[in-house]
Parts: C-alpha cells; sequence; structure tokens
C-alpha cells in the first residue's frame, strides 16, 4: 500500500463536497490504490451537519477511506495536511457588493492561509474553490510564507470543461477529442475561454468551425455566464459539476498531461512568460508531469482578441487585489 495522504476539505457539509467527499473516499481522484484520510472543516453553523456528513462517509465502508477528522479550528484540521481543498465561503447575499464579499472572505482566507502556514506539510497543494476563488487563492497565498506560491490554486477547470462541452457540442464531436482548451483569467464574467489554441480532433477549432462571429459572440459569452445561467434553473450554484472539475483539477496535477494538451488552472502569475502582471492568481495554460507540480506553456498564440480580453480580466484581478490590500502582509 501507499502512505496514506492527508487530503484537508472546508465547506465540508456545503454542496459541492457533498459529492466530492464521495468521489475521494472512493479512490476515484487519488487512485484505487491510495489510502486517504479526510480532514474536514465547518463552523459552529455547520457542526451537525459535519458529524452527519462523518457518519454517511463511515457508513460507506470505502476501503481506502482510512480515517475521517471533523473540526472547527483549521489550525488543527489542516495538521500535516499534503492537500488543502478550500471550497467553504461565504455566499453573495442580496445586495451585497463585491468589495464587502471580497472582505469578509478574504479574512476566512487570512486565517486558512496562516493556519496552512502554520501546520499542513510544507509542499501542501491548495486548491482554493470558494469565491471569489482567484484573490481568496492570493490572500492565503500571501499568508503562508513557508509554502511554495507554486502550490496555490484557484478552480477554473470547471470553464474549461464548460468551454469544451460548447465547443464539442457545436462541432457535433464527442467531447474527448476537445484538446487543448485553456479557460485564462479571473473566475468571473471576465475569464477568457481560448478558441485560438483550442483543438477539435487535433485541428484548430477555428478551422473545424469556422464561425468568428459565433466564437466571439456565442461561444465566450455563454461559457462566461454559464455559472449564472445554472443558478436561474436550479435555484443554487452547480455542485455536481464543479466536484467534478475539483477531481479533474488534481488528475491534471497527479497524471502526466498527455503530449500536446494542456489543463487551465489559476496559479501565481510570478515569472510568466505572457507579460501578465505579476503578483496576482491568474488562470494560465498549464503541464504536468503527474508528481504535483506544473509547468506554464508558454508557447500559446495570443492574438488581438485574446490580448484584449486577457487585459480586462488582469486589470479586474488588479482592482480586486487593491480591495484586499489590508489582508496581504508586507
Ligand atoms: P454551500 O453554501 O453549500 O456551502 C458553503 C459552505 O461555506 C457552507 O457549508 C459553510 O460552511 C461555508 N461558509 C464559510 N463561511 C461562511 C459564511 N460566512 N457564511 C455562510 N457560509 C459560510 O456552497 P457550495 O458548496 O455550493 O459552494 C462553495 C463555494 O464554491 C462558494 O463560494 C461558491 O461560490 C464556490 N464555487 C466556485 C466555483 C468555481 O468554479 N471556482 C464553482 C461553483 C461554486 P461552514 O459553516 O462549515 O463554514
Amino acid at each position: 500500500w501507499k502512505k496514506t495522504i492527508k487530503v484537508a476539505v472546508s465547506g465540508a457539509a456545503g454542496q459541492i463536497s457533498n459529492h466530492l467527499l464521495f468521489m475521494l473516499a472512493s479512490g476515484g481522484v487519488f487512485g484505487l490504490d491510495q489510502p486517504i484520510s479526510l480532514q474536514l472543516l465547518g463552523s459552529e453553523r455547520s457542526r451537525e451537519a459535519l458529524e452527519g456528513v462523518a457518519m454517511e462517509l463511515e457508513d460507506s465502508l470505502y476501503p481506502l477511506l482510512r480515517e475521517v477528522k471533523i473540526g472547527i479550528d483549521p489550525h488543527k484540521v489542516f495538521k500535516d495536511a499534503d492537500w488543502a481543498l478550500l471550497i467553504g465561503a461565504k455566499p453573495r447575499g442580496p445586495g451585497m457588493e463585491r468589495a464587502d464579499l471580497l472582505d469578509i472572505n478574504g479574512q476566512i482566507f487570512q486565517e486558512q492561509g496562516k493556519a496552512l502556514n502554520e501546520v499542513a506539510s510544507e509542499d501542501v497543494r491548495v486548491l482554493v474553490v470558494g469565491n471569489p476563488c482567484n484573490t481568496n487563492a492570493l490572500i492565503a497565498m500571501e499568508n503562508a510564507p513557508r509554502i511554495p506560491r507554486k502550490n496555490f490554486h484557484a478552480l477554473t477547470r470547471l470553464d474549461e470543461n464548460r468551454a469544451k462541452c460548447q465547443l464539442a457540442l457545436k462541432a457535433e464531436r464527442f467531447y474527448t477529442s476537445v484538446t487543448n482548451t485553456c479557460v485564462w483569467g479571473n473566475h468571473s464574467t471576465t475569464q477568457v475561454p481560448d478558441f485560438v489554441n483550442a483543438k477539435i480532433g487535433g485541428e484548430p477549432a477555428e478551422q473545424v468551425i469556422n464561425d468568428d462571429k459565433w466564437f466571439k459572440e456565442d461561444f465566450t459569452p455563454k461559457v462566461a455566464t454559464r455559472g449564472g445561467a445554472l443558478i436561474k434553473k436550479w435555484g443554487r450554484s452547480s455542485a455536481a459539476s464543479t466536484a467534478v472539475s475539483v477531481a479533474d483539477a488534481i488528475k491534471s496535477l497527479t497524471t502526466p498531461t498527455p503530449e500536446g494538451d494542456c489543463f487551465s488552472t489559476a496559479v501565481c502569475t510570478d515569472g510568466n512568460p505572457y507579460g501578465i502582471a505579476e503578483g496576482i492568481i491568474f488562470s494560465m495554460p498549464c503541464r504536468s508531469k503527474g508528481d504535483g507540480s506544473y509547468e506554464v506553456i508558454d508557447d500559446f498564440i495570443i492574438d488581438d482578441w485574446l490580448r484584449a480580453k486577457i487585459k480586462e480580466s488582469e486589470e479586474e484581478l488588479l482592482k480586486e487585489r487593491a480591495c484586499v490590500g489590508h489582508l496581504i502582509p508586507n
């Protein structure tokens, strides 16, 4: 047997976790030969619900699930974590300004960043899902100087999956034929689904679909506003597909990326090859050898359309960073 990995999850009593935890425990994410221990973070609000989640996990008799710990203190729950999946965040309420949300959630991620810094494994991989996820990840990273900056991610894999779905539907091809599809930037409506570098059946997507108006006026806004459209239909935000995309994001880091393909993940822009401002968490095309680390692919074509869109998302993230300056140590 491999050594048990310790996976800490916040917002563990929430909707996304309700799907994700069972995927993790079953071996569907880290592999069928990988024992796992789950360390679940909740709050006073969710204490009873969290006990219920732990009961359900235990009653499922997963052979790989070695331990389920629950708690409300991140300094205890994040102890020795190899992975930290930070899902819990206050949802945006009616009439709430983005700056208010940034501040309230920023405080949560400041505390959790400090806790990771003190008690997590020094090579912990951190994936932030709770919104606004890019800036929350930035705050956690800046409050955890002991942990390499490269180890912090914000989830944009759901956006990539949505983009691939739309390309496959339009081209009338199966999803698996769509590759090299990056979503750049912020996990917000300024995100940039990249149809310039995407491939369908190994051919450039723009040659296969050959409809510039569709790419710019239908595809791009449809992917960027998919989350809001789903809330209108369901009355709640995407949970199952988000959990699947978290699993995909982890698998992309723990298995080698096929030749000529990429995955999207929002990571620190320090030293990036595209001239994007440094010191923000920005989704870019990446590749991994499967050892948990990644490199940013440096040869994506950036045409005028992509350049202008990427700039808008970069400006939004710089504004977000300015709003949370008080949560970032000098
Ligand atoms: P839920 O509302 O089901 O759960 C969120 C959890 O957040 C709650 O269980 C709660 O747990 C916790 N939480 C932390 N602080 C607060 C607070 N101040 N007020 C209320 N709850 C709080 O949400 P989901 O699981 O559906 O979504 C979780 C996050 O993921 C959201 O921020 C959502 O916007 C984001 N998201 C991100 C996506 C992405 O692609 N990046 C896609 C979809 C969703 P506790 O009380 O235990 O702390």
